[in-house]
Order: C-alpha cells, then structure tokens, then sequence
C-alpha cells in the first residue's frame, strides 16, 4: 500500500520536513497558502523575510545530511549567498568589548536574503528528493482523532475538502493554530509560554558602498546587563552587492521607521560604525519594521496524551527572539530529527511522540541561550530572570569577556550559538578555563579593522558618499 505525508507550510522547516520523509514514502504533499515564486521573492506567508536571516553552521550541516547528493553550502554560494568566518570576517562589538579577529578561517556562517535562501533549499530539495509535491492550500484543520491524526482538513478555491494521509508534519510557522487544532481531537492542556522583550526590528537594504564590497560583517551587540533597553546594529552582505541592515531595540529602545532617524538611531549605538558606514550608502528600500519576536515555545513534548501520525516541528514548536539568529537552524536539526526517526522506524508504535520529545532537546538549548538573556532586559514580558537565569547570565558575561581576547573561549561561543554543539559545550574543561583566564589579548578601543578598512571607514566618514572611498590597499 503506497504511503503518503502531508507538511503544512512550505516555510524552511516545511520543505526540509519533506526532504525528511521522501525517502520514506511514496509521495510527501506539502501545502502552503501561498503560490510559490520560481525565483528568489519575498512572499507574504514569511513577513519575517524582509529582515537578516543568517543561516549558522549548524543548520546548514543538518540541511547538507537531508539532502542527499547537495552540497547545500556550494549551491547557496552560488545563488549569491556569502560565507562568513566569524573568526575572521565579522567585526562585533559585545558588551564586553570588541572581539579580536584571527587569521583562521572557522566557524561559517551563510548570509543572503530570506527569499534567496528559501528558493534555494527549496529547488536544492524538489531537485534531489523524489515524490514531493508543493500545492497551493490554506490548511483549517486536523482529520482523525486523539489516538491517530489521518490528514487534514484544507480550503481550496473557497471550498473545504479533506486529505488523507498516514503521517502529517504542522511547519505552518508561528501562526499555527496547531493547539486549537488539538483541542479539536480531545487533546487539551498543552502549556505554552511566552517571553517578550518587546524587540523590534527596524531593516533596511542599502547599494554596497564602492570599494567596500568585502567589508566585514559588522555587529554592534545589545548589553543585556545595564537595566537599559538594549539596542543593536547590524550589517549583513547579501546577494547582489547589498547590505541588509537590521536595527533592534527592545521595550523602551525600539528604532525608528523613518529613513532620517533609522541613520541616527544607528549612529547613537554605543559604537557609530553602522551608522558611519550606511550614512551616505545608497538605500534601495524603505525601512520594514517586525515586532515578530517573542520567545514562544509550545512544550508539545509534554502533552498529556500524543497522537500517532503527527509531528510539529519549526516555528510552530517554538520561536526565538532573532537577534540569536537560530529560528531556521532549529527547523534544519528537527528536520534532522525527523528523518533520523522515520528512517529507522516507520510504523513502530508511539513513532510521533518519540519524534515531538526528541524535537525539544534542540529547541531547549536556543531556548536557555535566548530567554536567559532576554529576561535581563527592563519591561520583559512573561518571564522574571530565575536563579539559573542569572547564574546563566553572569557565566556568559565573564565568557565573553574572556571570548573578546581568548580563541579557546570564542570557539566554544560560536560552537553554540552556531548550533554545532549543545550548551554543555561552555561547561566542558577548555571553556571554563578560558571563562577564569580572562582574555589573553588585550581589550581594543576600537573595531579591529585592517588598514585598507580604515581607509574605506575614513573615506564613508568624510564624504558621506561612497564613491569617495579610497580603494582598501
Ligand atoms: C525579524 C526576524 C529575523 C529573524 N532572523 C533570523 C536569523 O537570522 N536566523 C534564523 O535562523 N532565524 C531567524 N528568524 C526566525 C526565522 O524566520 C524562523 O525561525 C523561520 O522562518 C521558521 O521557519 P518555518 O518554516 O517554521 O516558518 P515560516 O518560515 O514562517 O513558514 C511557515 C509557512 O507556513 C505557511 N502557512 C502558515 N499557515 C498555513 C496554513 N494554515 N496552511 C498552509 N500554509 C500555511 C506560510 O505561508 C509559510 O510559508 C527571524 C525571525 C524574525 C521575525
């Protein structure tokens, strides 16, 4: 009897869902609200896609291992992505200074625009994954019943019709009305929590300034320790000689919409470099803002009871405040996850549920990194910094500190926030030395630039205009 699965949302979770079970089954039917564009496009169903999204190591690692026969890296690179090694292409001001670059070319990073990225998983995966299908379909609800979920309900040119299926994976984002949906069956009780620092994200794209087409990344952090709003800036090459430029503030910090006071509230972070830097850059749009950014998590995991035949993966399991750029990376090692499962036991009993506890290990470890900051911050909804919170924070001020000026202590950082490695990786021997050693480098007063980049900063400064850059020796 042939095998069908059916994936709500065609979102990076979504079509990295159906790249998780082609293998498994005769056809995987993944349904979005949305027509899908053929090239890079920004579509209504992602809003979030107007702002940075930097894709971390370790969810390209886990979309590499799903997509068998692509190498994700090479194919994102050559739609135009770029590749960053935040030990030597990133400047970033943390709140306990600025960190040191090195010559190692280590912990990757991709940067591109949200619709590059995914067009480009998404033909990676339609290319090398057999039986998938993307149609167009707004889901409205679950078929079957508290023991096993048999399709769902969706509306299509006005009209509600239902589609079987044996195994049915929830992606639809953020929005999901997965737990409405579940009440529906008979299952109730399922705790959610949020926990809101009240961020917003004010983005804008601007024409890379001339000469400075390999100008660094450039970070400037939040200091979640002052009892101030924190406030951020952010440079982030994209696709077609552009640089997206995200600013954040959380509740009472937040940044301006208009063109004037986007520039000003950049050049008023506690370094002007992204300011100085975009002041008389060319900006190609107008400044989007997001308030999409809470810490919402659904512990599905938890459920007093599971039916078989479905599974809740990405944003509809949990969202992340995005200033840790983790959302897409969590989706890819659920996706991972998942197909871990299916492969090794289709059929077998309680399969789901296994799949939605496992899920919740990944989604723990950005959990604890985003909320025990973002608790930190003054008008925090939905969460008071616990014990551990604090002793979370303290330990990640005095490693960071310790990161600025000590490579032991930066990798260990970046394997985490980079999603190669679980938190623990700050607890193992290595990191905690480094943590007490303090930085072996000395602090910087300023970010550390090359001399070419000086020039291209002194340049933008003075003129204003690009074209005035001296060309980087
Ligand atoms: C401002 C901002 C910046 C971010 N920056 C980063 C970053 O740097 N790095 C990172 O990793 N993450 C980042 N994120 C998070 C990231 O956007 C999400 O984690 C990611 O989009 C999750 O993917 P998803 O597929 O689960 O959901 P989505 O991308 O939201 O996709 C959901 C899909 O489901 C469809 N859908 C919804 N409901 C239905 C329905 N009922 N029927 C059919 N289809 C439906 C939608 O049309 C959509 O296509 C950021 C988020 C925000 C808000």
């Amino acid at each position: 009897m042939s095998r069908k699965a059916v994936v709500i949302g065609a979102g990076v979770a979504g079509i990295l869902a159906a790249a998780a079970l082609a293998p498994v089954v005769d056809q995987v039917v993944v349904l979005d609200r949305d027509a899908l564009p053929d090239t890079p496009e920004h579509r209504k169903g992602v809003p979030q896609g107007r702002h940075a999204h930097l894709m971390m190591d370790g969810g390209l690692a886990a979309m590499d291992a799903l997509v068998p026969g692509t190498d994700m890296r090479g194919h994102l690179l050559a739609a135009g992505a770029h590749e960053i090694h935040l030990s030597r292409d990133m400047i970033a001001l943390t709140p306990e200074g600025w960190f040191h670059r090195w010559r190692r070319r280590e912990h990757p990073m991709i940067t591109c625009s949200r619709a590059l990225l995914d067009w480009a998983v998404r033909t990676a995966v339609l290319d090398s994954c057999a039986g998938i299908e993307i149609r167009q379909a707004q889901v409205v609800g679950l078929m079957g019943s508290g023991e096993r979920v048999t399709g769902v309900r969706v509306l299509a040119d006005g009209a509600e019709e239902s589609l079987e299926a044996d195994f049915v994976v929830d992606a639809s984002g953020r929005g999901s009305r997965i737990v409405k949906w579940l009440e529906r069956l008979g299952i109730d009780g399922i705790r959610e929590r949020t926990v809101d620092s009240g961020l917003v994200n004010s983005t804008r794209i601007y024409r890379v300034p001339r000469g400075a087409e390999d100008w660094p990344l450039t970070l400037v952090q939040p200091r979640p320790h002052t009892g101030e709003p924190g406030r951020s800036g952010m440079i982030v090459p994209i696709e077609g000689g552009r640089w997206m430029v995200s600013l954040g503030g959380s509740r009472g910090g937040e940044p301006p919409r208009d063109p004037d006071g986007f520039v000003e509230y950049a050049l008023a972070l506690p370094h002007p470099v992204v300011g100085q830097l975009i002041a008389g850059a060319e900006p190609l749009t107008q400044v989007f803002t997001s308030h999409s950014t809470s810490n919402a998590r659904r512990y599905l995991e938890k459920a007093p009871a599971w039916p078989d035949g479905l599974v809740v993966l990405g944003d509809a399991l949990a969202t992340f405040n995005p200033s840790y750029g983790q959302g897409m990376s969590v989706a890819a090692l659920g996706a991972r996850i998942l197909a871990r499962n299916v492969h090794r036991r289709w059929g077998g009993p309680g399969l789901a549920r296994r799949i939605q506890r496992e899920l919740a290990k990944p989604v723990e470890g950005a959990w604890t990194l985003a909320v025990s900051s973002d608790v930190l911050y003054p008008g925090v909804v939905g969460g008071e910094p616990t014990a551990s919170d604090l002793f979370a924070a303290r330990y990640s001020k005095r490693l960071t500190r310790a990161a600025t000026g000590s490579y032991t202590a930066a990798s260990a950082l970046w394997d985490v926030t980079g999603l190669r490695a679980a938190p623990t990786r700050l607890m193992r021997p290595g990191a905690l030395l480094a943590a007490l050693n303090g930085p072996s480098l000395p602090p910087l007063s300023g970010p550390p630039l090359t001399p070419g980049e000086h020039g291209i900063l002194a340049g933008l400064i003075r003129g204003g205009r690009s074209e005035e850059a001296p060309v980087a020796p």
